[in-house]
């Protein structure tokens, strides 16, 4: 099963990720996971990105198509992925097509004006990059992750500039690969509003 999934910043991605990664037992491959943790590793790659993640803007196509190549030989990629945040370009995508075959794509459709108080209220955990929403999905505990007891934090550009902007370059950039992969015959379509259990059991559904 190699999957992607599209939608905007806050639409849901790393959540139903995260779940699908348990259902089906093949790893979510976050390009933005991977780009923090260069950042925090503080390599020449994480200082260049920073400089675009924190304008809210794309890191380009070259770098984070390096790190998509080098992620996808790897040994736990045999039986499938899911896709988080890549492809997020026409020319990721062009790319990505000739690095291997896509099975599905869901893409997660939000109203635009939910964005910035789901991105707003997302805490992550420093430990394992659970997901949590201090209104819509709080943790059990203030600030400590139900999973793993890890310490949850506010990720740097979930303030309200840089959704805002994040938002713009997803409208510009991203949006146009939904009807891309329509013309595919891959895009399969799912309501992100609801329940992030019920959202899960329709992804399941269309993958059927
Ligand atoms: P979101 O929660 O908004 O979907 P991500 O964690 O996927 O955010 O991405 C955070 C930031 O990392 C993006 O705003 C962008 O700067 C950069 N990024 C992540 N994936 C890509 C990609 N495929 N192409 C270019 N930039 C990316
Ligand atoms: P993405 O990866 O697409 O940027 P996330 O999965 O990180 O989105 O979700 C963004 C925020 O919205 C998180 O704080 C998450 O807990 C919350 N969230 C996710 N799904 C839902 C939902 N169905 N209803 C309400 N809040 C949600
Ligand atoms: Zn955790």
């Amino acid at each position: 099963m190699k999957l992607i999934l599209l939608g905007a910043p806050g639409a849901g991605k790393g959540t139903q990720a995260q779940k699908l990664v348990e259902h089906y037992k093949i790893p979510q491959i976050s390009t933005g996971d991977l780009l923090r943790a260069a950042v925090k590793a503080g390599t020449e790659l994480g200082k260049q990105a920073n400089e675009y993640m924190t304008a809210g803007k794309l890191v380009p196509d070259e770098v984070v198509i390096g790190l998509i190549e080098e992620r996808l030989k790897e040994d736990d990629c045999k039986d499938g992925f899911i896709l988080d945040g890549f492809p997020r370009t026409v020319a990721q995508a062009e790319k990505l097509e000739e690095i291997t075959d896509i099975d599905a794509v869901v893409n997660i459709a939000v109203d635009t004006s939910i964005l910035l108080d789901r991105l707003t209220g997302r805490r992550t955990c420093k430990e394992c990059n659970a997901m949590y929403h201090l209104i819509f999905n709080p943790p059990k505990e203030e600030g400590k992750c139900d999973a793993c007891g890890g310490e949850l934090y506010q990720r740097a550009d979930d303030n309200e500039e840089t959704v805002k902007s994040r938002i713009e370059t997803y409208n510009e950039s991203t949006a146009p690969l939904v009807d891309f992969y329509r013309k595919k015959g891959k895009l399969k379509e799912v309501d992100g509003q609801g329940a992030i259990d019920e959202i899960f059991q329709n992804i399941l559904k269309v993958l059927e």
